[in-house]
């Protein structure tokens, strides 16, 4: 589904991926670990086509297409979601009528038919129901005074009305609650198909407790200097990310 090869990006001149490789397969969940400024958010906004992210080499390839020709949109069409690290509000601007929006812009690129108001609802009203979540978010303006829980929340709620084919979740467990931590991992687990994979970036393990990921990496420097399982994650939990400076600084 996803092939990262060798991956070069550049953010305001600075050389951020250094030659980042992953293969995602269909229904796959993977954990991106690492150190604060490794380049784990870089990643996510280089594969949804964000501003300002310069690829300077490296191919991605998602079912077959070169991603990083497509614009953002058409990326986001395509499949590709990314949740936020930090939310943005749109004050003024209905949860409900946003997320309509958003998909059917989605469907006109697909060639699929737009939905209307009614047979939006119902895929609205399922998904809540799906996700545990209550109807109150449908009412107020995008993530405008909403917690953090809430953001993170309506975050899944938004992935669940898009049916990405990748969802990447960027530290969607930071600043959370063990509840809100909880009810935000029910949601992705139940979102979890043989046809929908998850890039998973977070800091800390504590999330992988909740959704268990098939493969664990860490990122530093600007690429992709371990795999593994999820026990890959106990022992960054246990020792921290120092171990990996002393396997020494990949070279370039
Ligand atoms: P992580 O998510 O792993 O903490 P980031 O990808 O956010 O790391 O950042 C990697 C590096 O790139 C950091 O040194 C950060 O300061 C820099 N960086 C990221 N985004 C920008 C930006 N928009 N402008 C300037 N520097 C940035
Ligand atoms: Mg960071
Ligand atoms: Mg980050």
């Amino acid at each position: 589904m996803l092939i990262i090869e060798n991956l070069h990006a550049r953010v305001e001149g600075k050389d951020i991926l250094k030659g980042l490789s992953l293969t995602v397969r269909p229904g796959e969940v993977h954990a991106i670990m690492g150190p604060n400024g490794a380049g784990k958010s870089t990643l996510g906004n280089v594969l949804c086509g964000r501003e300002g992210y310069e690829v300077t080499a490296g191919s991605v390839s998602f079912n077959g297409v070169d991603l990083l020709a497509m614009e953002p949109e058409a990326r986001a069409a395509a499949g590709v979601f990314l949740a936020f690290q930090y939310p943005v509000e749109i004050p003024g601007v209905n949860n409900t009528y946003f997320l309509r929006t958003a998909l059917n812009a989605q469907r006109r690129a697909r060639g699929e038919k737009e939905l209307d108001s009614m047979a939006f609802l119902k895929l609205v009203r399922e998904k809540l129901k799906d996700l545990q979540i209550s109807d109150e978010l449908l009412h107020r303006a995008v993530n405008e005074g909403f917690s953090g829980g809430e953001k993170k929340r309506n975050e899944i709620f938004q992935m669940a009305v898009l049916e990405p084919k990748l969802a990447i979740l960027d530290e969607t467990d930071s600043g959370l609650d063990i509840d809100a931590l909880k009810q935000v991992a029910h949601g992705v687990n139940a979102q979890r198909s043989p046809e929908r994979s998850v890039l998973m970036i977070t800091h800390y393990q504590r999330l992988l407790d909740y959704i268990q990921p098939d493969f664990v990496h860490v990122l530093a420097d600007g690429r992709i200097v371990e795999s593994g399982d999820k026990t890959l994650a106990l022992k960054l939990e246990a020792q921290g990310y120092a171990w990996l400076r002393e396997h020494g600084e990949p070279a370039g």
